[in-house]
């Protein structure tokens, strides 16, 4: 495969953007190489602007659940741009975006539309803190919820890719506030509440992780999760931006059979353009200006093009009976196939997976439960796996800490060559 074109276009990117990239996570430093660039998206690949095509499985990172380009998606925001782009004043689209996020995620009763997940957690935290009067957040290792200070503290995603999981410029102040604890031991976040009880305001969850690859959580711990919460009076925050819409229709919570206080969304419900809402029960919503005193804002937000395209997208979800049952068979073969691989060849790695949400961890461990688990991984072979992978045509994040995503869009034929070249990958790796 050819790359020199974007290898030139990386070297002037470098020239004018920071790291030449605009989100750390599109750098390949952690696996020693230079990004591709891409020109265009289709279905279930992308093309690079040297006219190398990949199967693509991270999808703008988790938003294009339908794959690239989804013509209905199109449709509505060419339709949508020709009134107007922008007004900065309510809009009909708005109020059917929240009855669809209602109606597939029963526990947000009233729904804030942000224009990025980051906003959306910033916010259900402000949200949190103004409504409890207290001043202390629980997040969980590993775990990521987008570049604000309270939660760049132990951050997953390229935080942790690229070692800065409490990056310099939060202050000793903001990182006092949060408090970290173990994703699936329950009993650190039993010995927080016991000191701090109190002041505990919220506890902020991946309720599937996927910033340190996917890690699943146990009944167990995921219910002595919302009882502590219930008992301190603090608000349980499920950041559902990746896992909204993704795992199930009605995101994690509906997995679970566990209803959060709020929820934070993005990723899927912008159809591929900038979204993010929060949203919950209604009596703490409406503490939120102008109803309530805890202000919160956005000259962008509602934006009607990125209704448009996250409205048509989770409506498409929604009505498709089948949709989340074949994403489940595809994610499932791809499973199967990984982990024959791995038996055949006796490569030491694990498979985690839910729904259309799956990492393949290159551990020596059996299973892959906690953050320290995930920590085990080599990222050396990783490294080695992704660059012969994106060789023969898969587009993997670049990092052994992130999710891959599979789409409506990715045929069996994508699936089963995928398989086949992750078998080769490994073959070359143990040589
Ligand atoms: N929360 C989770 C769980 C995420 O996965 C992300 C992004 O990957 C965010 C928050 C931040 O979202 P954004 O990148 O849109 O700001």
């Amino acid at each position: 495969m050819e790359f020199t074109k974007s290898i030139q276009a990386f070297q002037e990117a470098l020239e004018y953007i920071p790291g030449g990239v605009n989100s750390p996570v599109r750098s390949f430093r952690s696996v020693e190489s230079d990004p591709v660039f891409i020109e265009s998206a289709q279905g279930s690949k992308v093309r690079d602007i040297d006219g190398n095509e990949y199967i693509d499985y991270v999808g703008s990172w988790g938003p294009m659940i339908l794959g690239h380009a989804h013509p209905d998606v199109l449709k509505a925001l060419s339709e949508t741009m020709q009134k107007g782009t922008s007004f900065g004043a309510p809009t009909l689209l708005e109020t059917e975006m929240a009855k669809q996020v209602r109606k597939m995620m029963p526990s947000i009763e009233s729904v804030r539309m942000v224009n990025s997940g980051t906003e959306a957690t910033m916010s259900a935290l402000r949200l949190a803190r103004g409504y409890t009067g207290r001043d202390l957040v629980i997040k969980f290792e590993g775990c990521y919820h987008g570049h604000n200070d309270s939660f760049l503290i132990a951050a997953g995603s390229g935080a942790l890719t690229f070692g800065t999981p409490n990056t310099p410029g939060v202050t000793t102040g903001t990182a006092h506030d949060t408090l970290t604890a173990q994703f699936n031991d329950l009993d650190s976040v039993a010995a927080h509440f016991e000191k701090h009880g109190d002041n505990i305001a919220a506890l902020i969850i991946e309720p599937v992780t996927g910033n340190m690859g996917v890690v699943i959580p146990t009944k167990e711990f995921m219910q002595g999760v919302r009882d502590l919460c219930t008992k301190h009076g603090a608000l349980l925050i499920f950041d559902e931006v990746m896992t909204g819409f993704r795992v199930a229709k009605g995101g994690a919570q509906s997995l679970l059979g566990i209803e959060p206080d709020l929820t934070t969304l993005g990723k899927i419900i912008g159809g591929g353009l900038p979204v993010g809402a929060y949203g919950g029960k209604k009596e703490i919503m409406d503490h939120l200006a102008p109803q309530g005193p805890v202000y919160q804002a956005g000259t962008l937000s509602g934006n009607p093009l990125a209704m448009a395209a996250g409205l048509t997208q989770l409506r498409l979800l929604d009505n498709d009976s089948m949709i989340y049952d074949d994403l489940e068979r595809k994610a499932g073969m791809l499973e199967e196939g990984l982990k024959n691989n791995l038996r055949e060849l006796d490569f030491p790695a694990v498979v985690n997976r839910v729904g259309s949400m799956f990492t393949l961890f290159f551990t020596k461990e059996e299973k892959v439960t906690s953050f320290a688990d995930v920590m085990k991984c080599d990222t050396k072979v990783f490294s080695d796996y992704f660059k012969y992978s994106l060789e023969s045509g898969i587009y993997l994040a670049p990092s052994q800490f992130e999710a891959g995503f599979v789409s409506a869009a990715h045929t069996d034929e994508d699936i089963q060559r995928t398989i086949e070249a992750s078998y080769n990958a490994l073959k070359k790796i143990k040589q």
